[in-house]
């Protein structure tokens, strides 16, 4: 791709926008800190509401629902998970603003209706109905079935993911982060019941993606690469989708998405323009 970036667009869901000027309207799971501090400054978090009424988190799914994400899944997961528990306690009052946060490391953690999105993508794809057969073991209610992740970061998007996955294995390649996300799943887990029992945690680097657990019905990174590694078309089942942000020119990142079809070929689609950090080979 070359030129002017593609404008956002509808495909095969409805897109979020963050609304505002038109370089607002790009997703931003990882925003700068400068617009951080601007985007805290014109919302807040309900005045008198503990962090740990679901009140807190009603409003952000409300505010998901209006930025256009549908899937019951999706947004009972948003209600689920506790994402001021995933936050340093400095953060904790923004934890429910609709922006990403510093989680240490020179990282942040993504932006909820940019998560949303992707994850609502994901749930969309059409290989899920061939998928449903008997015996096949797919549960309409997880409807992710086998999730790899990639950029593990505080564990957040993993106790997401957790809610709609038969099991996630989360890759993460600075190790500080990994203990710590570790630590956040830990301590939230008896607040979640099942959802969070089958999360793999591995510190390593996720462009290699994860062999041994593979194939996966989806697969989605927090991090945005020159091109999709060639282990996660590998490690895709057919009938599976890839969500994954991608540079194209001028440092433009795409959300790209992948289906690989019964047949085993690869379909390849775009899903509006995103801003996530780079993906990075190597351990830390
Ligand atoms: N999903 C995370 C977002 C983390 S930000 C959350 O909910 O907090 C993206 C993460 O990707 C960073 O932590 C970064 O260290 C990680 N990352 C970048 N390149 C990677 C790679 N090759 N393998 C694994 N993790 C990587």
């Amino acid at each position: 791709m070359s030129g002017t970036p593609p404008r956002p667009r509808r495909f095969p869901a409805s897109m979020p926008t963050t609304g505002g000027t038109p370089q607002d309207r790009l997703l931003r799971p990882q925003a700068h800190l400068h617009q951080i501090e601007r985007e805290r400054r014109v919302q807040s978090v309900p005045q008198g509401v503990g962090l740990d009424s679901p009140r807190v988190r009603q409003k952000m799914v409300e505010r998901l629902k209006a930025d256009g994400i549908s899937h019951p899944s999706v947004l009972d997961a948003f209600l689920q998970v506790p994402r001021h528990l995933f936050v340093d306690t400095a953060l904790v009052n923004q934890a429910y603003e609709d922006t990403s946060l510093p989680i240490g490391l020179g990282q942040t953690i993504s932006k909820p209706s940019v998560v949303a999105a992707m994850m609502q993508l994901l749930c969309a794809r059409p290989g899920l109905g061939a998928l449903g057969g008997p015996g096949s073991g797919f549960r309409p209610d997880r409807p992710l079935g086998p999730c790899l992740e990639i950029g593990t970061g505080c564990g957040y998007q993993a106790a997401l993911l957790a809610c709609l996955a038969t099991r996630v294995v989360s890759i993460e390649r600075i190790r500080e982060l990994h203990v710590k996300a570790r630590q956040h799943l830990d301590a939230v887990a008896p607040l979640m019941g099942r959802s969070l029992m089958d999360v793999r945690l591995v510190h390593g680097d996720g462009m290699l993606g994860h062999a041994p657990s593979a194939p996966y019905h989806t697969i989605i990174a927090a991090a945005g690469g020159a091109a999709v590694p060639p282990a996660w078309l590998d490690q895709l089942a057919p009938g599976g989708r890839l969500v994954a942000p991608v540079a194209v020119s001028g440092g433009t990142q795409v959300l790209t998405v992948i289906d690989r079809l019964a047949d085993g070929s690869l379909k390849h689609a775009q899903a509006g323009v995103v801003l996530f950090v780079p993906l990075k080979s190597g351990l830390s």
